[in-house]
Order: structure tokens, then sequence, then C-alpha cells
């Protein structure tokens, strides 16, 4: 059986199969990373990265400079030289919200295609419950030979922003296995990490990934439920949650109200579930409600912003954060730029900044003026929004703020500031739950 170090390949090199792969390399195993997009292995093959997160350029230099970490575009070169192969490509949602799973039928066959010796294929994206056998099926049906391969499920936890350190140090690693064989391989890819083991069934391993994501983003939506309650009788809602998330049994994270969650995984991982439930019988409308909860938060925080300057149209509004949350370029279903985009068809003029998402943010806000500069951006406003928690915002130039703004009126989605301070600044503040 295969031995550290590993000889692994990473079919997906996205967020997750290039962190992943990065990090396999760091703690000692040769990897090969394969995307379909060329532009992206051209990029990576010249040293560039093609997304942002905190530490990962160093380490994808130093892993690729030691030789124990290469990229292609070429499945069959990747999976030829490897003994475990990684897919990592993407299950977006589908129109009706069940998981377009068209990449991982492809990976499939195309790993089929040139299998001619034992291998262990390990799922890493995020898929219904099930999909592992539909994975084993499809290898079958299209590898030419009669090869012996497993089908693993290897869900990832990793929270973008802070991806590395997530998989170099994972509260727990699981692994849904079919039968015994690959479990040995497994452990030693994954021993230096020292992380506690669940070695369970396909099914409840991608089972285990759903039901966490699904109840994070419950968490959120409860917090944000409390919020408007907290509004209506006034409260703080950051006490609560304060008050609340001292219990060991509540725990403080996934506690912090905003304008809403948003992101590449929990919208689309709720909505996966909700449909699977649905498939399997059982009407999930308990994870219905986190959706609406979800989608209320926005729309009372564009009532707020509405209700304060009466008229949106016309109004110049400064936003401050596009990515769906700090220390990430990703905006993939960022509520920063739904806010945006409903703020535009209102009729506002939009100046805006992000730390990292400026790039991939003027692809989708067209007629926002990107500044350069956060303290450039109250310049002339009737109004600045916080829409992601990036820590600098909390040190903007209030002063500075305050007096080159039109009018002096702050949204704080996030709630990165204290009201108290903020109303002795001379601001009207507003923020959610409080
Ligand atoms: P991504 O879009 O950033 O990356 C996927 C990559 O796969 C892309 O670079 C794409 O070009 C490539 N690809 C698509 N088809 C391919 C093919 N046939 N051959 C080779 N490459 C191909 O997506 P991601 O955010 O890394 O997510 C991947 C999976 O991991 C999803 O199922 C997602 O739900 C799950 N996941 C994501 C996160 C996260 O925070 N992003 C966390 C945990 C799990």
């Amino acid at each position: 059986m295969f031995n550290a170090p590993m000889k692994i390949c990473i079919v997906g090199t996205g967020y997750v199969g290039l962190v992943t792969g990065t990090c396999f390399a760091e703690i000692g195993h040769d990897v090969i990373c394969v995307d379909n997009a060329p532009e992206k292995v051209k990029m990576l093959n010249a040293g560039q990265m093609p997304i942002y997160e905190p530490g990962l350029e160093e380490l994808v230099k130093k892993n690729a400079a030691a030789g124990r970490l290469k990229f292609t575009t070429s499945t069959k070169d990747g999976v030829e030289k490897s003994d475990v192969v990684f897919i990592a490509v993407p299950t977006p949602p589908q129109p009706d919200g069940s998981v377009d799973l068209s990449y991982m039928e492809k990976v499939s066959r195309e790993i089929a295609d040139v299998l001619t010796r034992y291998k262990i294929i390990v799922d890493k994206s995020t898929v219904p419950v099930r999909t592992g056998e539909k994975v084993c099926e499809t290898i079958r049906r299209y590898c030419k030979s009669k090869v012996e391969f497993d089908v693993v499920s290897n869900p990832e936890f990793l929270r973008e922003g802070f991806a590395v350190q997530d998989f170099l140090k994972p509260d727990r690693i699981v692994f849904g296995v079919q039968s015994q064989r690959p479990v040995h391989a497994l452990k030693e890819i994954y021993a230096p990490l020292n992380a506690p083991v669940v070695v369970t069934d396909v099914n409840s391993a991608e089972l285990i990934k759903h039901a966490s994501n699904s109840f994070l983003a419950l968490k959120i939506s409860y917090i944000n439920a409390v919020s408007v309650i907290c509004e209506a009788a006034g409260a703080n809602v950051e006490e609560v949650a304060n008050g609340m998330g001292m219990d060991k049994r509540i725990g403080r994270e996934f506690l912090n109200a905003s304008l809403g969650f948003g992101g590449s995984c929990f919208p689309k991982d709720l909505s996966a579930f909700i449909k699977i439930a649905e498939q399997l019988g059982y009407d999930f409308a308990l994870l219905r409600e986190v959706q609406k909860i979800n989608a209320q938060q926005m729309e009372r925080f564009v009532r707020k912003i509405a209700d304060t300057l009466w008229v949106i149209k016309d109004k110049t509004i400064g936003v401050l954060g596009l990515s769906f949350k700090q220390n990430t370029d990703d905006i993939r279903m960022s509520p920063a730029i739904a806010l945006c985009l409903r703020l535009r068809k209102e009729g506002a003029r939009l100046k805006v900044y992000d730390p990292k998402a400026m790039d991939k943010a003027r692809t989708v806000l067209k007629e926002a003026t990107f500044m350069d500069d956060m303290n450039k951006v109250p310049e002339g406003c009737d109004a600045l929004v916080i829409a992601t928690e990036w820590p600098e915002f909390k040190k903007l130039d209030l002063q500075r703020a305050r007096k080159s703004m039109t009018h002096p009126i702050l949204f704080d989605g996030r709630n990165l500031f204290e009201p108290a301070e903020m109303e002795a600044l001379g601001f009207i503040y507003k923020s959610i739950g409080r």
C-alpha cells in the first residue's frame, strides 16, 4: 500500500484545490494540481496567484521551488503520476437549488479514462449524499479495463480568508470510505497535521458537510432574528451574543449580527441540503426559514438606508467592502455586491472600495467609481455603508470622513463601530440590532 510521501493529484485548482495541494506539498507530499483553465495554470507556473488567500502565495512559491508542487492542464498527466486523486471542482447551484454535478461527472469520466492501476479517488468538493456512489458507478462504467479503485469522501471545512491555517490545523478530518483498504494511506497523508480523524461511511461523510454548513448558516440567521428583537426592544445584540456565547454549549462564533451571510458555500449548501431532504421525502422547513431570515436581513438593511435618506435616487453612497467577508477577494454571492446592485437599481451613485476584491468586483459593478483609498470614499457622500467586516475599516479616519461627507450618515452592516462613540463624533449611525 502507499506510504508517505504520497504522490497526490488534485483536480480543480481553485480556492479549495490550490490550498489543499499547496498544504499537502508543505507537509512533504509530491503534488500535481490540475486545472482546465489554462490561464490559471499559466499564472501559477509563472509564480502568480489567481486568488488572494493570506499566507498562500509564500507556500506556493516555496513548494513549487522545492519541486513538490506542480501545475498542469492535463488530468491524464496528473492522474497517471499519482496514487491518490483528490477532486475539488465546483458544485454550483442550479436554479431550483439542487446541485449541478456535471463537473463531478466529467472529472469521474476523465479519471476513468486513464485509470490503469489501483488508485484512491477522494472527493473534496461539497456534494449531495450518495454522490460517492455515482462517482464510483461512473468510473466503473467508463474505465476501459477492470481496475480496482476506492472512492472516498473527504469533505473540506476550511474558511476562505483563513484557509491555510484551517487546512493545517483542522478541528477534524472526515473520511467516508466504502472499505478499509484506503484508510491507512489517507491517515498517512494527513498524519503530520495531528488532527482528530473520523472514519465513517461515504453517505455519512457527505452529510456531515451539508449538515455542518447548514447549522452554521442557521446560527447566523438565529442571531440576525434576535437582532430584530433587540432593535424593537432597545437592547444590544452584541451584548446578547456575548452573554450567549460564554455558554460553552453555544459558543460565540457565528453569532455576529449583520446584513446577512453570503459566499460561495452557505447559500448554495443550504439550498442543496433543503433539496436533498425534499428528494428524500423530508420538508426541512427549519432551513427554509434560515434562508428567509437571511433575505429579510438584507431587505431590512436597505429599508433602513431608504428610511433615513428618504429617497435613494441620485444620492452618492460610499460602500466599504465588496468581498463576501474579510480576508478574501471572493465576491461570489457577496451580500456587499448584492447591496451595491440594489442601491444602484434604486438610482444611487456608488463610490466603492475593498482591500482585495476590487478587480473581481469591477466585472459586476460597471457603473461604480472604484477608489484606491478607503479614506477617500466618504468625500462628498450622502451616506457611507460598511458592507464587509475587513478589520482595517476600523482604522477609517472618522474625523476626516465626517468633515468630507455631504451628510455624516453611516450604515454599519457589520457592527464594526460603537454607537455611542459614533454619535459623539457627530455621525448619524445605524447598525444592526442595537
Ligand atoms: P473554485 O471555482 O474556486 O475552483 C474550482 C476549480 O476547478 C476552478 O479553478 C475550475 O477551473 C476547475 N475545474 C472545473 N472543472 C474542471 C475539470 N474538469 N478539470 C480540472 N479543473 C476543473 O471552487 P472552490 O471554491 O475551490 O470549490 C470547490 C468545491 O469545494 C465546491 O464543491 C465547494 O462547495 C467546496 N468547498 C469550497 C469551500 C470554499 O470556501 N471555497 C470550502 C469548502 C468546500
